[in-house]
């Protein structure tokens, strides 16, 4: 499954910073017009002339990425996922576990969706994203994937919600 290109700036987490110094107080020239309805100028278009605030020089903003934010993000977008309240989101039960009757389904479920003791070990990638669990003796997995809204392909931007669809899978070890 393949991954469009994307620019940088249209992820989350990304912000311009100073191609002079480095600052992040980068502005840029805007039109704004008057909202009769607010009693406020809002903004109408940005013009691709930029300042930086620090600095004081004309600058090209150069884009950043800020890696923990985005973590925090994706984190969060998969804890509502396993506890039934994100959107754009799928559980899928395996059909081996499905096997086990609606009684065990529904508890591990449950288990999935409290589930909070994530560490290094077993959340490496700090994501949130997978888990291995044992239930009445029974050794289980679960996986969290990201893909686009079409589902042929890995979202463009897995800390985006309305760019991510996510599957939760739960299954038995066995069926890995
Ligand atoms: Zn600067």
């Amino acid at each position: 499954m393949g991954q469009k290109n994307i620019n940088i700036a249209d992820l989350v987490g990304a912000y311009p910073i100073c191609a002079g110094c480095g600052s992040r107080d980068v502005v840029r020239d805007a039109w704004a017009e008057w909202n009769f309805a607010t009693v406020e100028w809002v903004l109408k278009t940005t013009l691709d002339h930029f300042v930086c605030d620090t600095c004081g020089e004309e600058t090209t903003p150069v884009w950043k990425l800020d890696k923990e934010f985005r973590k925090k993000r994706i984190r969060r977008l998969n804890g509502a996922l396993r506890r039934g309240e994100g959107e754009n989101a799928t559980v899928v039960i395996t059909s081996g576990l499905q096997a086990r009757g609606e009684e065990f389904v529904e508890a591990v479920c449950i288990a999935v969706s409290c589930l909070d003791d994530f560490s290094e070990d077993n959340d490496p990638h700090k994501e949130h994203d997978f888990g291995a669990m044992d239930w009445q003796g029974e050794k289980l997995f679960w996986k969290i994937d990201y893909y686009d809204q079409s589902m042929t392909m890995l979202s463009p931007d897995p800390a985006s919600p309305t760019a991510t669809r996510r599957v939760l899978t739960i299954m038995l070890a066995s069926e890995y």
